[in-house]
């Protein structure tokens, strides 16, 4: 009766310990002590280390590296006072020298590792370290946040010329005079609008037209002199342009480059009464730090000198003033 017992108990921890062996995490059991009593196969796999090796070991003599390290502490603590512990992974990622493949030991497999008591029958501590490796969900969340930030930098961006867009000039000319005004600095505004340009897609097709937004977008681009200079597609074949720390004359001293700029792009307009070549009308405002004037006004002053601009005969820059005269 005795001999079956024994044989019965003998299969049973067979199996469990098989069982222990084949799961696919990293499982080690530690002794009251910190000793090594049990290394599974997957620890085996990913460490390159054989339960020959491990068992019988103190962990931490073992991993030298990990004195002092927060799964050392959670160990002492699990041996200690019987507690368990969840490491974080975003404060851990890669404690133990495990590899995808030991034998090219470049880069740690990232885990997420629970420590659990054990209390044993004559109540000691005993500690269970499992070992999950979660590399590939880190890599596919670091993915979900890199295509989520280049969608958001595609929502800011204008499809057809490749700069950013009214969202963005939006949010940054409200950043802008914020910093503005906390810095006690000017900021102008901009605005730019084509000259006859329906008359130019109704002669020369949208196409054509497109393709002449680009350029004049790329030669506004190219006239900003400053990295905090930003030029939006404000509208159709509108543009609006953002100059912090930037007083009047030196905006309008730019907005007279910028019509420079595109009228010596020499793209033919037969039709457009102004010199036969597409031209820009432009218009300025400015505010000085402590105006109480709002970011939506500045934009309205620097279009309403837009279309003093236009009235004027176009291909010309209007700065805005209280009290204009045509
Ligand atoms: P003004 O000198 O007074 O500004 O005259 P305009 O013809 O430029 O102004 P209007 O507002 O009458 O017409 C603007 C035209 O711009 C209308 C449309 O044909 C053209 N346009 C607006 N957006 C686009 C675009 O994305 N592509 C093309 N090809 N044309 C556009
Ligand atoms: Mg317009
Ligand atoms: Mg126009």
């Amino acid at each position: 009766m005795e001999t079956t017992d024994t044989t019965a108990l003998a299969e049973k921890f067979y199996i469990c310990t098989a069982a222990a062996h084949k799961i696919n995490i990293g499982a080690v059991v530690l002794n009251n002590a910190g000793e090594i009593w049990f290394w599974n196969r997957w620890l085996e796999e990913k460490s390159g280390l054989p339960a020959g090796t491990a068992v019988g070991k103190m962990f931490l003599e073992l991993f030298p590296e990990l004195n002092n390290s927060r799964l050392a502490s959670a160990i002492n603590a699990a041996l200690k006072y019987g507690l368990t512990s969840l490491l974080s992974q975003s404060l851990n990622k890669a404690p133990l020298p495990l590899f995808e493949n030991p034998s090219n030991r470049k880069e740690r497999l990232q885990q997420a590792i629970h420590v659990t008591s054990i209390e044993s029958q004559n109540g000691e501590h005993f500690c269970l370290i499992q070992v999950n490796d979660i590399s590939l969900a880190v890599k596919k969340e670091r993915l979900l946040r890199e295509q989520a930030e280049k969608l958001r930098g595609l929502a800011y961006i204008d499809g057809l010329t490749g700069i950013p867009n009214r969202r963005r000039m939006d949010e940054y000319l409200a950043d802008e005079f914020r910093r503005a005004a906390r810095s006690n600095e000017p900021i102008s505004v901009i605005m730019a609008d084509i000259d006859h340009f329906k008359q130019y897609n109704d002669g020369y097709g949208h196409q054509a037209g497109d393709f002449c937004l680009q350029r004049i977008a790329n030669a506004i681009k190219a006239a900003l002199r400053r990295p905090a200079d930003l030029v939006a597609r404000y509208g159709g074949e509108e543009f609006a342009i953002v100059l912090p720390d930037t007083p009047m004359d030196g905006a309008a001293a730019l907005a007279d480059d910028i019509r420079k700029h595109v009228e010596n792009l020499s793209i033919t307009h037969e039709t457009s009464e102004v010199t036969g070549c597409v031209t820009l009308s432009l218009g300025v405002s400015s505010t000085l730090p402590n105006s109480r004037l709002s970011e939506g006004a500045l934009l309205s002053q620097a279009d309403s000198a837009l279309y003093l601009a236009k009235l004027k005969g176009r291909n010309r820059v209007v700065i805005y003033r209280e009290h204009p005269q045509v």
